[in-house]
C-alpha cells in the first residue's frame, strides 16, 4: 500500500486545508468542487491564508484544481479519495456512488465529516467498498490543528486503518486518534459539551462575556479564546448546526441534552447576522471609530455592547487546586464547568472509548488544551475532588475510583501513538534540577532541559538551567505549545522600573554566557523548537549545536518592534552565518546590510522553508512533520556525535563606519518617507552601531566577546530610553506591538 496520489472533493474550509497540507507533504492532490471556479478561489485562498496553510507558497500550483463533472477521472488514479463536502447526507452519498464506481481498486476513500455517523455515510455501499472507507476527522486550520480521529467500526479492514493511522502521523504529522463510530467522536464530543458548560453556567452566574472567558481560559490551561472568543472564532452558526447534529444523534438521556437548550441571546446573534468573526462581529466585535479600532464586548443581559475591559484574576501560572477553590465567584464557576466535565468525560468511559486517556489527548491535540479532563482531574486529586463533588454514584469510572481510593491513577500520556516523546519519557526520568522557569531530566546519556514559563519566556533562570544542564548532551525541548517566545520583558521591566539597570545588564550578560557556552562547550547542544521561537528563544536556536525543528514554528528577531536589538548573541550568530555565504566572503558590507534588513524589519520565518533562506536556520537543520518525533530525532543526533567536537570559535572583520554610513542611508530614506519616526531612527542607529561592528575598520579583527559587548551596550542604552519603556509596557499590557 502506498499513498502518492489524493484527491480531495470539496473545496472549502476543509478540503483547501487538507489539500494545502497534503501538497506541504509533497502528496501530489487534485481539489476538485462543483465548478473548476470554486476550486480555483480556494486554491487563491489558501495562498493568502494567515497563518499560512503552506509551508511554502511556492508550492501552490502543486495544488491541481478541477470540478466533479470533467476532471472526475483523476480520481481512477487516486490511492485515497478525501470527501470534504458540505455536511449533507444525501449530498455526501451521491458523491460516494460517483467514487466507489470510479475508484482505483483497493484505494482507501475516507470523509471528513463532523458529525455523520460512518454507519449512515456507509449504508448503500457494498461490504466490499465499506472495508475501504472510514471517516478521517481533520481540524480546522489543518496545518495547525495536531488532531486527526480516524473513524472505523468493525466492517473495516484493520490493516488499511492501521496503515492510513501510520501515513497520516509520518507524512503528515498529526497525533492520530483511532475512535469508535459516536456522535462527536472524542474531540469534539467533550470540547462541544465543555463550550456549552461554560456558556451556560456563565450565563447562570451572571458572568460576563470577559470574565467567563478569562476563567475557561488560560488559568485553566485552556487557550485565552475561552469559550465567547472561540465561538465567535468558530461561527455562531456553525456552532448552532453542529449542536443540532448533537441533538439528534445523542440518547435522550445524555447530559449533553441539558447544555444544548435554546439560549436566547445565542439565536439573536444568528438572526442579526452576528455570527462571529466572519460576520458582523459576535459576542465580540471590533468598532470603528474616527479615533481607531475599539474592541468591544456584548452584555450578556441587555444585548448591548461596550469596550472590553481586562479582567485580572492574578493568576500566573496554571493551578487548578487553587482556582476550584478560591471563594470567589470565579472560583466558584471554575469549580462547577470543570467538575461538570470531567463527570460527563468519565460517564463515557468506555462507551466511546476503552482509553480515557485518548479524551485528553483528544483535547489537547484538538483544542490546544494543556491537559484534557482526566489530566486535571488527576491535578485535583481525587480524594479532594470527591470531598467536593456530590451524586457521582451512577458514574461507573468514578465510583471505582473512589472506592478503589487510588490517588495517583493517571499513567502515562500519548498512548496513541508508539513514537517515544517528550510526554511519555518524562515520567521514568530523573528529575535532577528544578526551577522557577525550567525543569532539567536526566535520561541515560543526555539531559533534557523544558522550560516552564508562560510562553516559556526566558529569564535569569532558566539560563541557569541551561548552563546547568550542560553535563552531558542536552536537549532543549518542551511538551507545551511554545519553544520560546523571546525573554521575559516583564522581568527586565520589573528592574527597569526601579531603575536598577545593574541588574539588567548582569541578566544580559548572563544570557550572552550561557549561549556562548551552549555553542562552544564539550558536549553537543540540541534545540528541538516547536511553535514560537522568537527573540531570545531564536538566539538560544542560532546558538545550539544542533536543530530538530518542528514544520510549524515561527522563527525570528523581532527585538526591534520593541525597540531593543537582539542582545544575546542574536546579531552577531546572524552576521557570521552570512559572512560564511559566497557573497559575504567577497564583500565585508554585505552580511552586515543583510542582517540588517532582516532584524531591522523584525523579519519572521513561519516554516523551516522560509527559515532558510534568512538564516534563522541552516540546511543541515532538520525539518520534522510530526511534532512527537522531535525527541527521536534529537536523540539520533546524539547517537551520531558521540565524537563531538565544538565548533571554532568565530573571528569577524567588518568596516565600521563605512557599513555604516550605508545604514545610516537606509533610515534617512525611511525616515524622509515617514515609514519610521523618531525613535525607530535611533533603534535603527544602535542597530546599525553593532552589524557594523562599532568603532572598527577592515583591518582590525574581532572576536565574538567583542560582538556580545556592542549587543550589549547598544541594549542597555535603548532600555533606558522612555520610548522603548513605552513599547515594551504597551505591549506587555495589550499583547500587542505599538504601531509606530
Ligand atoms: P464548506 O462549506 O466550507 O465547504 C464545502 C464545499 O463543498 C464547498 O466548496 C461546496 O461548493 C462544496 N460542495 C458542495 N456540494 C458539492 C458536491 N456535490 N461536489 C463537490 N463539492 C461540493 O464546508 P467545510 O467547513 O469545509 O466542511 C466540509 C466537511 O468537513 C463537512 O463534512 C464538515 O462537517 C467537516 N468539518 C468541518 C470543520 C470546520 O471547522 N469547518 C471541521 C471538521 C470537519
Amino acid at each position: 500500500m502506498k499513498i502518492n496520489n489524493v484527491v480531495v472533493i470539496g473545496s472549502g474550509t476543509m478540503g483547501s486545508g487538507i489539500a494545502a497540507h497534503l501538497c506541504n507533504a509533497d502528496i501530489s492532490v487534485t481539489l476538485l468542487d462543483l465548478k473548476t471556479e470554486i476550486s480555483r478561489s480556494a486554491r487563491d485562498r489558501i495562498l493568502k491564508s494567515k497563518p499560512p496553510l503552506l509551508f511554502d507558497k511556492s508550492k501552490v500550483n502543486n495544488i491541481k484544481i478541477g470540478n466533479i463533472n470533467d476532471d472526475f477521472d483523476v480520481v481512477k488514479k487516486a490511492d485515497w479519495v478525501v470527501e470534504a463536502v458540505v455536511e449533507k447526507i444525501n449530498i455526501k452519498h451521491e458523491i460516494y456512488e460517483k467514487i466507489f464506481k470510479n475508484r482505483k481498486e483497493d484505494s482507501i476513500v475516507s470523509s471528513n465529516t463532523s458529525t455523520i455517523p460512518l454507519k449512515a455515510l456507509s449504508e448503500k455501499l457494498s461490504s466490499k467498498d465499506k472495508k475501504d472507507f472510514c471517516i478521517t476527522h481533520f481540524f480546522n486550520p489543518v496545518r495547525y490543528m495536531g488532531l486527526l480521529e480516524i473513524v472505523r467500526n468493525e466492517s473495516n479492514d484493520n490493516k488499511k486503518i492501521n496503515f492510513l493511522k501510520r501515513f497520516c502521523e509520518s507524512s503528515l504529522g498529526k497525533g492520530v486518534i483511532i475512535c469508535g463510530d459516536t456522535p462527536g467522536f472524542l474531540g469534539n464530543r467533550i470540547g462541544v459539551y465543555a463550550m456549552q458548560v461554560a456558556m451556560t453556567e456563565a450565563i447562570k452566574m451572571r458572568l460576563s462575556v470577559e470574565e467567563a472567558d478569562s476563567i475557561f481560559g488560560r488559568p485553566m490551561g485552556i487557550p485565552k479564546t475561552g469559550v465567547f472568543a472561540l465561538y465567535d472564532l468558530i461561527g455562531i452558526d456553525l456552532m448552532a448546526d453542529v449542536l443540532k447534529s448533537f441533538i439528534k444523534e445523542l440518547p435522550k438521556n445524555d447530559e449533553f441534552h441539558n447544555v444544548v437548550k435554546d439560549i436566547e441571546i445565542v439565536s439573536k446573534l444568528i438572526k442579526s447576522g452576528y455570527t462571529g468573526r466572519k460576520g458582523k462581529g459576535g459576542f465580540y466585535r471590533m468598532k470603528k471609530t474616527e479615533k481607531g479600532k475599539t474592541l468591544e464586548v456584548l452584555n450578556l443581559e441587555s444585548g448591548e455592547y461596550s469596550p472590553v475591559k481586562k479582567i485580572d484574576l492574578k493568576v500566573d501560572k496554571v493551578d487548578l487546586k487553587k482556582l476550584i477553590n478560591r471563594e470567589d465567584k470565579y472560583g466558584k464557576f471554575a469549580w462547577s464547568v470543570l467538575s461538570k466535565i470531567i463527570k460527563y468525560s468519565s460517564s463515557l468511559i468506555p462507551e466511546i472509548t476503552k482509553e480515557f486517556n485518548d479524551i485528553d489527548e483528544a483535547l489537547r491535540l484538538g483544542f490546544n488544551w494543556s491537559k484534557g479532563p482526566f489530566e486535571m482531574l488527576q491535578e485535583i486529586g481525587p480524594q479532594d475532588f470527591f470531598k467536593k463533588i456530590d451524586d457521582f454514584q451512577d458514574n461507573e469510572f468514578l465510583k471505582n475510583l473512589h472506592d478503589s481510593k487510588e490517588e495517583h491513577f493517571y499513567d502515562r500520556r500519548q498512548k496513541y501513538t508508539d513514537i517515544e516523546t517528550l510526554g511519555k519519557i518524562k515520567s521514568n526520568a530523573i528529575k535532577i534540577d528544578k526551577n522557577k522557569s525550567a525543569e532539567i531530566f536526566r535520561f541515560q546519556d543526555f539531559n533534557i532541559v523544558e522550560f516552564t514559563t508562560k510562553a516559556n519566556a526566558l529569564d535569569y533562570n532558566s539560563m541557569d538551567a541551561l548552563k546547568k544542564a550542560t553535563d552531558k548532551p542536552l536537549i532543549i525541548i518542551n511538551e507545551s505549545m511554545q519553544f520560546s517566545a523571546g525573554v521575559n520583558l516583564n522581568y527586565v521591566m520589573d528592574f527597569v522600573k526601579k531603575k536598577d539597570f545593574k541588574s539588567v545588564e548582569k541578566f544580559i550578560k548572563y544570557f550572552q554566557e550561557t549561549c556562548k557556552h551552549l555553542k562552544y562547550c564539550d558536549n553537543p547542544v540540541i534545540s528541538a523548537p516547536s511553535g514560537l521561537a522568537l527573540g531570545g528563544g531564536e538566539e538560544v536556536l542560532l546558538q545550539s549545536n544542533f536543530v530538530v525543528s518542528h514544520t510549524n514554528i515561527v522563527m525570528g528577531l523581532v527585538e526591534t518592534i520593541v525597540g531593543l536589538v537582539p542582545a544575546g548573541g542574536g546579531c552577531k550568530e546572524m552576521l557570521w552565518r552570512w559572512s560564511q555565504t559566497s557573497e559575504g566572503k567577497k564583500d565585508p558590507d554585505y552580511a552586515p546590510l543583510k542582517v540588517f534588513d532582516i532584524i531591522g524589519y523584525a523579519k519572521t520565518a513561519s516554516s523551516p522553508q522560509e527559515a532558510i533562506p534568512l538564516m534563522f536556520l541552516r540546511n543541515e537543520d532538520k525539518q520534522i512533520m510530526n511534532r512527537n518525533n522531535l525527541l527521536t530525532e534529537a536523540k539520533i543526533l546524539i547517537k551520531e556525535n558521540k565524537k563531538f567536537t565544538p565548533p571554532q570559535e568565530c573571528k569577524f572583520k567588518l568596516s565600521g563606519e563605512q557599513a555604516r554610513r550605508k545604514m545610516y542611508k537606509i533610515l534617512d530614506k525611511l525616515y524622509q518617507e515617514k515609514k519610521i519616526l523618531e525613535h525607530g531612527l535611533e533603534v535603527g542607529k544602535e542597530l546599525a552601531y553593532v552589524l557594523s561592528g562599532g568603532k572598527t575598520d577592515l583591518n582590525k579583527e574581532l572576536s565574538e566577546n567583542d560582538l556580545y559587548n556592542l549587543e550589549l551596550e547598544s541594549f542597555m542604552k535603548l532600555a533606558a530610553n522612555s520610548k522603548t519603556q513605552e513599547r515594551i509596557l504597551h505591549t506587555l499590557t495589550t499583547g500587542k506591538p505599538l504601531v509606530n
